[in-house]
């Protein structure tokens, strides 16, 4: 169903992308998957290996603020359509809420709440000073214009008013949204706040361009993260990542960067997915001109060095690693029998069912979960929020630097807790990241 199309009821009657809407009426709905539920067994499972007291492992089970709102734009064809847009507050123990926005026709309450409180242990983990949030709108932007979608953003980030804010909560991009969104938010937000506040409130959301406050390295740092991760992985297990080969899915701001970087360490792209199907390349793609290709016409397809395949073909190709970069669950018992790797290194979020991670252990594939390698974007943010702060512009060898120590010590924390518990590595980076928070609580204590 087009979300612009001109037959559509009044306003009041209609919502973008609403729940009751059927996407198509031939198929049947899909099952829904309990990205929530799923999220509150790893923390249920790390809670009890880490000996969280129970009000702390209680009080973390739930956000703390959801807020929903229904505002109004103006389309293009004069039409006003109303859109529902979420900001889910899980923790602000540690710090300000922290965490992405996505512009997506499949965001709902639970998925958000689930990958709020995974920014929640993320943020832990790493040692940032931030809790954790999410957000996102419920609708295809690919479906709308370059205006509407400027006025989709403007008009939720006003919505939003007090409930974000540079010392309260500060947004950065995720799936379906970039620097430019993040262009727009600011210059919408900084509007609100009269003309004397203006520059204090360059932090309220980060991922923004360079131009505005951004900083060097942020674009490439959720890729450039994960490619620490990797290597240190490759490192510890003696694995030559020297001519290996590499399957990807998603191929936008996460997934392209890693393709790139992984290349620059011998590492060749021969197949990779997006929203549009899945191609592959036994000679190896170009990543770069992948990159622009993608930039320009919106997704991989009908790129002319690929032959493409299915999604079953794709899941059993050859290789050494996957890195999955599109969206959750994505790695069920099937496609998990199906993977042909040593490695999967989750650039997404949630990308891995419980039973699709079983099949992997069982099979002997390693897991570099989501909350260690996709941080580098949060803790990148974070060296923009304190650059933002200080009014300082850091050059990006020092980003560089800073994002590789961040995540070695990471990984180090994980492996070594991993290690002494004789637990997997999701557990860990959980139970790290719960003790860090209980810590906090005990010394706190409710108030009042
Ligand atoms: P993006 O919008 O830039 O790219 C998303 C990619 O996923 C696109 O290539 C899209 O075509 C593909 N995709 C969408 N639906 C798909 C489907 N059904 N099957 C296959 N591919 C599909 O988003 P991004 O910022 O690269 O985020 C990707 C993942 O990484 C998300 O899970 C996000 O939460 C996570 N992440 C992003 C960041 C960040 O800094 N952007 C940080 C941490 C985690």
């Amino acid at each position: 169903m087009s979300d612009t199309t001109s037959s559509m009821p009044p306003v009041s009657q209609r919502l973008a992308n609403d729940d009751r809407m059927p996407r198509s009426s031939k198929l049947p709905p899909a099952p829904r998957y309990d990205f929530f539920g799923v999220v509150q067994g790893y923390l249920d499972a790390a809670a009890k290996l880490a000996g969280t007291p129970e009000h702390v492992r209680t009080i973390l089970s739930q956000p703390k603020s959801e807020i929903i709102v229904h505002f109004p734009v103006r389309m293009d064809n004069g039409e006003v359509r109303l859109f529902k847009g979420y900001r889910i507050q899980h923790n602000d123990t540690l710090g300000p809420y922290k965490g992405g926005m996505r512009y997506h026709e499949d965001v709902s309450l639970d998925d958000v709440k689930a990958l709020a409180s995974v920014m929640t242990w993320k943020c832990a983990l790493m040692g940032l000073p931030f809790g954790g949030a999410k957000g996102g709108v419920k609708f295809n932007p690919r479906s709308v214009s370059r205006a509407e979608l400027s006025r989709v953003t403007r008009r939720f980030f006003h919505s939003l008013g007090g409930n974000i804010g540079p010392d309260y909560d500060i947004p950065a991009p995720d799936v379906g949204t970039n620097a430019q969104t993040m262009a727009w938010a600011l210059d919408t937000y900084m509007n609100t706040v009269g003309v004397v506040s203006k520059q204090a409130v360059l932090g309220v959301v980060t991922g923004k361009p360079v131009s505005i406050g951004g900083t060097l390295g942020r674009e490439k740092a959720t890729g450039q993260g994960l490619v620490h991760c990797v290597r240190r992985w490759a490192e510890l297990n003696k694995f030559d990542l020297q001519g290996k080969k590499l399957i990807l899915q998603g191929y936008g701001n996460v997934g392209s960067n890693v393709a790139l970087l992984l290349g620059q360490l011998g590492v060749s792209l021969v197949a990779v997915g997006d929203h549009t199907g899945y191609l592959v390349n036994p000679e190896g793609f170009n990543a770069y001109r992948l990159k622009q290709y993608v930039e320009k016409t919106g997704s991989i397809a009908g790129y002319p060095n690929g032959s493409a395949i299915s999604r079953e073909d794709f899941f059993s190709f050859q290789a050494d690693l996957f890195v999955p970069a599109a969206l959750e669950n994505q790695v069920g018992p099937t496609e998990a029998e199906a993977l042909q790797v040593r490695l999967v290194a989750e650039g997404a979020n949630g990308p891995c069912s419980p039973e699709g991670e079983d099949v992997l252990k069982r099979r002997g594939i390693d897991i570099l979960p989501d909350v260690l390698a996709n941080a580098g974007g949060v803790t990148a943010s974070y060296y923009e929020w304190v650059q933002n702060r200080r009014s300082e512009q850091w050059t990006l060898e020092d980003v560089d630097d800073r994002l590789e120590r961040a995540m070695l010590d990471a990984y180090a924390r994980m492996e070594q807790y991993a290690r002494n518990k004789e637990c997997d590595y999701r557990t860990a980076c959980y139970a790290v990241a719960l003790e860090r928070l209980a810590k906090a609580y005990l010394d706190r204590e409710i108030f009042p």
